[in-house]
């Protein structure tokens, strides 16, 4: 009886030392939640794809058993990057033509080469070898306008990445749909296939207000408020830019004319934003648009430095985009991309201060997050949200010592120091192993595009 008495007892004692059970506990690392302050160490429990509990080691192990145990100490646990403004299935050209001028650059090699090499097959390998990249740098979420967006769906959820996946609408022939009435109905067919999927979020991609008329710009508008999906579209980005839109639209400059035709909202992401008048800034702020600051792209077309500490100012939303890998970044690091937005700030306002490293951290995170309205579900380590985390190392001689962990990683760290990365509770890296993309087939892959692609602009 006695003895009955004590089992009983003990497995009691045992319970409420592990009442709960989860799937994945990070365990000792200095977890950075963006949403308070640092907890070290400090652990990261993860059940059904949910963050289940933040929060002290001591407390939280002491909560949870868990199937996998990853111990992080001398290691970040950080919210997932969000590459807010991308085209990844570019990485096929990487590098093909830099250090050109922009307009030479897009319509000597980008254009042709696209108009000659991009397929379904294309968009395939170049997200393949994308996702990689992405996973093995920490980007667990990533925006991106292309053709046969569909197909680029397929791949990242085939990774295990979460994207907002634009379709092209443009007012040329485009690889993917000839004409305006074929990009309308692919939208909807893709919409149909992936709206309310866990990772997939459809989106709609006009490419610019330079490149789709005024009637096409207020159709995506309608289509996308049909559908209930968010739109992507590049605003603002160079002086020529600027210069086109005022010759077509009475002088109007791009923020204000699309503002003028009711495109604005909060379900609209603008890329760059470079040349936003203050004027401008204030409308977006008012319509909850967002906008993906790209600062190597900016800087690598010397397209200009976008205003991003008066946006900020100004309660607008600012996410971090590294933009396409051709010529106009060239990787699709988000490490690397806080660093340039940083310096670049500092630089152009002639002051140090301008930003800090914590702030840029804020806008790889949660300020994409907020960008793309995901903010409900991601961005930042938090009880109730998805599980997207990234693990860095802060024990490389590079990192080593360290004094603040934000600088650590903004300054000093760089994309190849992330060794785990864990998208909806789903370990897509483990101690730097690719666990769901054939990264070897993919760069044998990308090395055959590159003798096809060459020959084909020799033709
Ligand atoms: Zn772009």
């Amino acid at each position: 009886m006695l003895r009955n008495a004590l089992v009983i007892a003990s497995l009691l004692f045992s319970a409420t030392l592990h009442a709960e059970t989860a799937d994945i506990l990070i365990t000792g690392g200095t977890v950075i939640t963006m949403a308070g302050p640092n907890i070290e160490p400090g652990s990261v429990a993860i059940r059904n794809g949910e963050i289940v509990a933040v929060g002290p080691s001591s407390e939280v192990d002491r909560r949870y058993t868990a199937k996998t145990t990853i111990r992080a100490g001398g290691h970040a646990v950080v919210p997932g990057f969000v590459n807010a403004h991308t085209h990844v299935p570019m990485t096929l050209f990487r590098g093909i033509a830099d250090d050109r001028e922009l307009m030479d650059w897009l319509t000597n090699f980008i254009f042709p080469a696209e108009a000659k090499n991009v397929d379904r097959e294309f968009v395939k390998w170049g997200t393949r070898l994308a996702a990689a990249e992405m996973i093995r740098s920490g980007t667990t979420t990533f925006a991106d306008m292309y053709y046969f967006e569909a197909d680029i769906a397929r791949e990242a959820k085939a990774a295990g990445l979460r994207g907002v996946l634009g379709s092209t609408f443009i007012d040329f022939p485009a690889p993917d749909n000839k004409t305006w009435d074929d990009a309308v109905a692919y939208m909807r067919e893709y919409a149909r296939q992936w709206k309310g999927d866990r990772l997939i979020t459809p989106a709609l991609a006009p490419h610019a207000p330079f490149t789709v008329s005024t009637e096409h710009l207020k159709q995506v508008r309608a289509l996308a408020t049909e559908l209930g999906l968010p739109i992507l579209i590049h605003v603002s980005e160079t002086k020529n830019e600027l210069q086109q839109v005022a010759e077509k639209q009475n002088g109007m400059t791009p923020g204000a004319y699309l503002d003028s035709i009711g495109f604005l909202g909060d379900d609209v992401v603008a890329a760059h934003g470079v040349w936003l008048t203050p004027e401008e800034i204030r409308t977006f702020a008012a319509r909850k648009t967002g906008v993906t600051h790209c600062p190597e792209s900016n800087q690598m077309l010397a397209s200009g430095v976008a205003p991003i500490v008066d946006m900020i100012r100004a309660g607008m939303e600012v996410g971090l985009g590294t933009d396409g890998p051709a010529g106009s970044n060239n990787n699709l690091d988000m490490v690397e991309e806080m660093a340039s937005a940083a310096r670049l700030q500092k630089v152009s306002r002639n002051d140090p201060t301008a930003t800090s490293a914590r702030e840029v951290l804020r806008l790889a995170t949660i300020g994409g997050a907020q960008v793309l309205g995901l903010q409900d579900k991601i961005g930042t380590l938090e009880r109730g949200k998805r599980a997207d985390v990234v693990i860095i190392d802060l024990q490389q001689a590079k990192v080593q010592p360290v004094y603040s962990v934000e600088s650590a990683i903004v300054y000093a760290a760089s994309g190849s120091s992330v060794t785990t990365t864990i998208v909806d509770g789903r370990v897509l890296m483990r101690r730097g192993e690719l666990l769901t993309v054939d990264e070897k087939a993919a760069i044998a892959k990308a090395a055959e595009y590159r003798e096809k692609i060459l020959a084909s602009l020799k033709k």
